[in-house]
């Protein structure tokens, strides 16, 4: 168990005479035990972040403490971390078994018997025990899955590093692992970084998530407080599922103006606008009230595209001023295309960005 730090990390690639900037000056720390959740689109550097603190990739800048000391020129091998990838990466010659003891033969000087004990007590907690005889290519994904966990969690590291390790598996699965993995990192109360490109994934696993976009950490915070206060206008849109509906505004004396509607704000709200000609709203589809009834107490006048049941829910899809828009409701099954509703965006959940930097103002 350990604490971990990032510290002014950068990382850029030479690509021919282009420099690409992967990781541009990332600090983070994390508490012993905690399990951080680095999330963010394809390409934003969340794998060569994971990749310098395992070893893999050497830093261009900073620096990488685990406990108290800099692990920057340390061999991956020396660093007290394992790390478990996506494609399982298991030896296909071996057994699970040696598939799991090769680590530790490698980097202890366990005896032949203890290594035996520890591989079978966490076979035993990973519920592979029927499984160690076998060479990986007799296991189902979520079963190399599972002795890919096992051989991380047998060396008993500092640091567990996780990149996309649940990406493989189907959908139910998935969600089973999910919470399968939540529970044996609490258990076992190892530091963990854990990278994923999916924001249910993160909002549903992390003690705290780190935000990603093109090098840059946007926001580190528990999933709620990104859900709730998110710190820009790219988080917002990120984190949330259907992603939060953005309406470019005017501010004037006290309310925002659009083409459809004049939204009047509280005195309160309106402050915090001084000195903005425009900004972005930011509203959640799971926010807005919708109502087939239209009138001075409804925010905006909209029409309706496409009505999707899920079930418990619907995601109605509306159009305002030719832009589609999200929103979520309980009781959709009267709502029909083209029909006109009214929508209220209740101020105690509206968000407000600069719409020049993106940077939360509300
Ligand atoms: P994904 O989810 O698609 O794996 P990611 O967030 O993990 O994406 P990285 O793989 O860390 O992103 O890549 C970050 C940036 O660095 C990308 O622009 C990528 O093209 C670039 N990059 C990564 N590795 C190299 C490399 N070895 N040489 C040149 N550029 C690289």
């Amino acid at each position: 168990m350990a604490q971990l730090e990032l510290d002014g990390l950068v990382k850029t690639f030479s690509d021919g005479s282009d420099e690409v900037v992967a990781v541009d000056t990332v600090n983070m720390s994390l508490n012993d035990g905690e399990f951080l959740v680095l999330v963010g689109p394809s390409g934003c550097g969340k794998s060569t972040t994971l990749r310098m603190v395992a070893g893999l990739e050497t830093a261009t800048e900073g620096d990488i403490l685990i406990g108290d000391e800099s692990v920057i020129g340390k061999e991956p091998r020396e660093r007290d971390i394992a790390m478990v990838f996506q494609n399982y990466a298991l030896y296909p010659h071996m057994t699970a078994k040696e598939n799991m003891s090769f680590g530790l033969k490698m980097t202890t000087d366990l005896d032949t018997e203890a290594i035996e004990q520890r591989v079978a007590e966490t076979a035993e907690m990973m519920g592979i025990k029927d499984l160690l005889d076998d060479p990986p290519k007799e296991l189902s994904g979520g079963q190399q899955q599972r002795v890919a966990l096992g051989r991380a969690i047998v060396r008993d590291p500092a640091v567990f590093l996780m990149d996309e390790p649940l990406s493989n598996l189907d959908a139910k699965l998935r969600t089973k692992m999910r919470t399968e993995l939540k529970r044996l990192q609490n258990e076992l109360d190892v530091t963990t970084i854990y990278v994923t490109h999916d924001q249910t994934e993160a909002m549903t696993m992390g003690d705290r998530i780190a935000i990603l976009d093109d090098g840059v950490l946007q926001q580190v915070g528990t999933p709620l407080e990104c859900y709730h206060r998110p710190a820009n206008r790219f988080v917002a849109g990120f984190i949330g599922s259907p992603s939060m509906n953005f309406i470019q505004a005017a501010v004037e004396d006290g309310s925002l103006v659009h083409r459809e509607f004049t939204y009047a704000l509280s005195a309160e709200t309106a402050a915090q606008l001084d000195g903005y000609e425009d900004v972005v709203l930011g509203v959640r589809p799971e926010d807005i009230q919708l109502s087939t009834a239209t009138g001075p107490e409804q925010t905006v006048t909209a029409t309706v595209d496409v009505v999707e049941p899920l079930g418990d829910l619907f995601h109605v899809y509306v159009t305002i001023d030719g832009k589609q828009y999200t929103v979520t409701v309980e009781d959709g099954a009267d709502l029909r295309n083209g029909l006109t509703v009214g929508l209220k965006f209740p101020e105690d959940t509206i968000h407000l960005f600069d719409s020049a930097t993106g940077t939360a103002i509300k």
